[in-house]
């Protein structure tokens, strides 16, 4: 069930992926927040590696509990303060989720004081939604310099967003043309990684040159 999943997404990803660029290579996070220990167990079995979790709670569960499998783990959920020092020693692949120049400073210090550093990407609300975390589009290029600048222990690594939450396509690839125009703009800043794409988007993401994917519904439905 999980394998047949996960291959039907790997097909819709790989036309939509030919049809962008060739050249564009994806990277797929499964989001298994809403998903048990075993199927996880069992889309690793599928040769899925990377997969993404929204609490830091669930995150330190879930990678302990899967400890001996050499799986990527990533936080894509909005972070609160005082949980910094408990994602930073979970040691993640990647934070997602970085969505205000406030908590990158929160951050950085933090890393300062345990000598460890983290990578992440910058959350942009490119749908202006009110319920979205992220730094407004217009804000967003000052202050992926200003973290570049002031927290040299946060490896700033790209740009994620979250689609409009609308069923107008029109809106949809608004905000996801938003994204990537601010993504474009910091290429030269050593931006690489463009995350955006859920289970009802990822098509029209891959679209706007996303090249990473995050897939929780899709992917883990029964
Ligand atoms: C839950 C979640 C996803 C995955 O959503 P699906 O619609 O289940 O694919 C992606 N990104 C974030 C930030 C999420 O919280």
């Amino acid at each position: 069930m999980l394998r047949n999943n996960l291959d039907k997404i790997i097909s819709r990803i790989e036309k939509a992926r030919i049809s962008y660029s060739r050249h564009q290579i994806i990277k797929l996070i499964a989001v298994s927040k809403y998903s048990e220990i075993s199927d996880i167990q069992a889309m690793y079995g599928c040769g899925q590696r990377a997969f993404g979790e929204n609490k830091i709670q669930d995150l330190k569960t879930k990678s302990d509990a899967l400890i001996d499998l050499p799986i990527q783990w990533h936080m894509i959920g909005t972070l609160q303060e005082n949980k910094i020092n408990a994602l930073l020693v979970l040691k993640p692949s990647l934070l997602h989720s970085l969505d205000s120049i406030k908590l990158a400073k929160a951050i950085q210090k933090r890393c300062e004081k345990i000598q460890t550093s983290i990578k992440a990407l910058l959350q942009v609300n490119s749908s202006y939604e009110e319920t979205k975390s992220g730094v407004l589009p217009q804000e967003a290029r000052e202050i992926y310099l200003e973290i570049l600048q002031t927290c040299p222990n946060i490896k700033l690594e790209g740009i994620m967003s979250i689609g409009a939450n609308s069923k107008e396509l029109q809106k949809i690839e608004s905000s996801f043309k938003i994204t990537k125009d601010i993504f474009d703009s910091l290429q030269s800043e050593g931006a690489k990684t463009l995350s955006m794409g859920m289970s009802g988007d990822f098509e029209i993401a891959i679209g706007y040159g996303a090249n990473m994917l995050r897939i929780g519904s899709l992917l883990f439905e029964k």
